[in-house]
C-alpha cells in the first residue's frame, strides 16, 4: 500500500509539474466534457481523467486512449470553470507515457512522400507533437 501511495504521488507531482495545472480544483462539474468533440472515441471522460489524477489511478490513465485521442482543440479549458487547461494535462500524461521509451515513436522519415503530400500540414504538427518527446 504504502509502495503504491509512493507510486500515486510520484505521479501527481510528474503531471503537475509539466502541465502547470492544479487538478484538485476540479469539481467534476463536466462542462470540459459536455464540449469535448471527439469525446465519443475516449474510454475515459475528459473529467475522468482529473478523477483519476486526483485519485492517483496511474494504471488507468496510462492505459487510457484519451490522451491520444484529444484533438488539443481547447474546448475544454474555455469551458472550465475552473480555469483548468486540459490540453497541457494530456499533453503531460503523453510525455509521461513516452519518455520511458527512450525515443521518438513518430518519425518523420517514417512517414511514406505520398502522405506527406496529402496530409494537413495541421495534423502533421499535432501527430509530432503528440507523438515525439
Ligand atoms: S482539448 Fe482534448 S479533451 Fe479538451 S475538448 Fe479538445 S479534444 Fe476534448
Ligand atoms: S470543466 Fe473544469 S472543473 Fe469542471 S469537470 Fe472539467 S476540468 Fe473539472
Amino acid at each position: 500500500m504504502q509502495k503504491q501511495d509512493n507510486a500515486a504521488n510520484k505521479l501527481h507531482s510528474e503531471i503537475m509539474e509539466r502541465s502547470g495545472q492544479d487538478f484538485y480544483n476540479c469539481i467534476q462539474c463536466g462542462k470540459c466534457t459536455a464540449g469535448c468533440p471527439v469525446v465519443s472515441a475516449m474510454d475515459l471522460l475528459p473529467r475522468e481523467v482529473l478523477l483519476y489524477l486526483q485519485m492517483g489511478q496511474e494504471e488507468k490513465l496510462l492505459n487510457s486512449k484519451t490522451p491520444w485521442i484529444c484533438a488539443s482543440c481547447f474546448t475544454c479549458g474555455a469551458r472550465c470553470i475552473k480555469d483548468l487547461d486540459l490540453c497541457r494535462i494530456m499533453e503531460a500524461i503523453r510525455v509521461k507515457i513516452l519518455r520511458p521509451r527512450g525515443a521518438e515513436c513518430l518519425s518523420p522519415g517514417e512517414i511514406p512522400r505520398e502522405l506527406l503530400e496529402k496530409l494537413p500540414q495541421q495534423a502533421l504538427v499535432s501527430g509530432f507533437r503528440k507523438r515525439t518527446r
